[in-house]
């Protein structure tokens, strides 16, 4: 967020932590204030709907603070194999290779690691570096824009480095031809006037990763020593997830609590965490009354997330307890009673094509909650059963 001052108080332009919606822990009918637009555009602090005469809102605690503007958090990252919640057989196994590297004094094979988005390959790769102990490099294929990156990359990279390359069914065709030779031979050719020089490389591995395996050319698929499809997590693996997020966040949070998110994630951690700070937001600007955080007419002990409150602050995002949202919900009305073809569900709900079929169908198909056939999409009777379980 921008920084923020509050009229009267001039240091607190220098205050990370003012934020635009908070509370003052000392004064507690002064539950929430709203950073409002003056004219110059400047964001002031305004009480809203406060009782007491405060002015000011100022927050120390770092457990007040809003999202950085910056997605992901690195803080969540998990950094070695024994944080990385699931993906057991893929874990094990790249474990194994992982030690028999270090004690042979090899280096580790080119490896791909394949699922949607937010299942974890990124942090993957990270965990492989730093339990290969080497230096991680890590950019997405979208960003090599042309041969000479690609070059300049590999050509800096060090001795048991690891370069992770993330959306690679990105890259383009000559690019990924280049590509071939650094990963099979350790050699790169590279332009030097006329001529065409071979250039080694140093022992390095490939990190890859793709939302999109089948979109890769077969050659390059054919260079990977393994390729690791990741699967969504299982509930009390989202539940452990987010715990353990939650206590890297600081947030305190009740088994119920963590397994209410849990349930609303699509078993994909990325959004777990997404969500977990979305009901953290909620809480932080529920009313504090001593130990209790009363949120509504829900109470958590101790100041904790539970279940009521989680799903409370869920609710009012739109998110049911399956974790679907509105646009899901809609889609899912759409096709319940009848097959319903792709073209008439796009201009129906008024989105792309792309945006259906990338964002919201394949959640609803792996759900069980919609089938897709020959004339068209159709909702199971579970997709019917949760569409009036939601409405009633
Ligand atoms: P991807 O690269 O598949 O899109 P990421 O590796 O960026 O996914 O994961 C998104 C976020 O989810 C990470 O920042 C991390 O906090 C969390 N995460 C992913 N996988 C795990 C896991 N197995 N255990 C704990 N947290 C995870």
């Amino acid at each position: 967020m921008s920084r923020a001052w509050v009229r009267g108080y001039p240091d607190s332009a220098r205050d990370g932590a003012v934020h635009t919606q908070t509370r003052v822990p000392r004064y507690p009918g002064s539950a929430v204030a709203q950073l409002a637009a003056v004219q110059d555009g400047m964001p002031v602090a305004t009480p809203a709907g406060m009782t007491t005469h405060l002015h000011l809102v100022r927050d120390d605690s770092p457990r007040q603070s809003t999202e950085r503007p910056t997605s992901e958090d690195p803080a969540l990252r998990p950094t070695c194999f024994d944080d990385y919640v699931g993906q057991a057989e893929v874990i094990n196994n790249l474990r194994q290779s992982v030690r028999a590297a270090k004690r042979g004094g090899w280096q580790l094979d080119h490896m791909l690691f394949a699922g949607p988005a937010g299942l974890g390959k990124t942090s993957l790769a990270g965990v492989i570096a730093a339990e290969l102990g080497g230096k991680l490099r890590a950019t997405s294929a979208p960003a090599i824009e042309h041969k000479g990156a690609l070059a300049s990359m590999l050509t800096t990279l060090e001795e048991g480095d690891v370069l992770f390359v993330d959306e690679i069914h990105a890259l383009k065709r000559e690019i990924a031809e280049c590509l071939y030779s650094a990963m099979e031979d350790r050699l790169i050719d590279l332009p030097a006037g006329k001529r065409v020089i071979r250039v080694p490389l140093p022992k390095f591995t490939l990190l890859a990763a793709t939302t999109h395996a089948g979109k890769l050319p077969k050659p390059l698929l054919d260079r990977f020593g393994f390729v690791w499809q990741l699967k969504p997590y299982t509930l009390p693996e989202m539940a452990t997830i987010v715990a353990r997020s939650a206590a890297k966040l600081g947030v305190a949070i009740d088994e119920e609590g963590a397994q209410v998110i849990a349930q609303a994630s699509r078993g994909t951690p990325r959004i777990a965490n997404r969500l977990l700070r979305r009901v953290r937001d909620a809480a932080a600007n529920a009313v504090v009354d001593g130990a209790l955080v009363v949120y509504g007419d829900r109470v958590g002990k101790n100041g904790a997330i539970n279940g009521p409150l989680a799903a409370t602050a869920l609710a009012q995002l739109g998110i049911d307890h399956k974790g679907l949202d509105a646009l899901d919900r809609r889609y899912l009305a759409i096709v319940a009673e009848r097959p319903v073809g792709i073209e008439a569900i796009c201009a129906e709900l008024a989105e792309d094509r792309s945006t259906i079929e990338d964002a919201v169908e394949p959640f609803l198909v792996q759900a069980g909650l919609v089938k897709r056939g020959g004339k068209g999409r159709l909702a199971t009777e579970a997709g019917r059963d949760h569409l009036a379980e939601v409405a009633s």
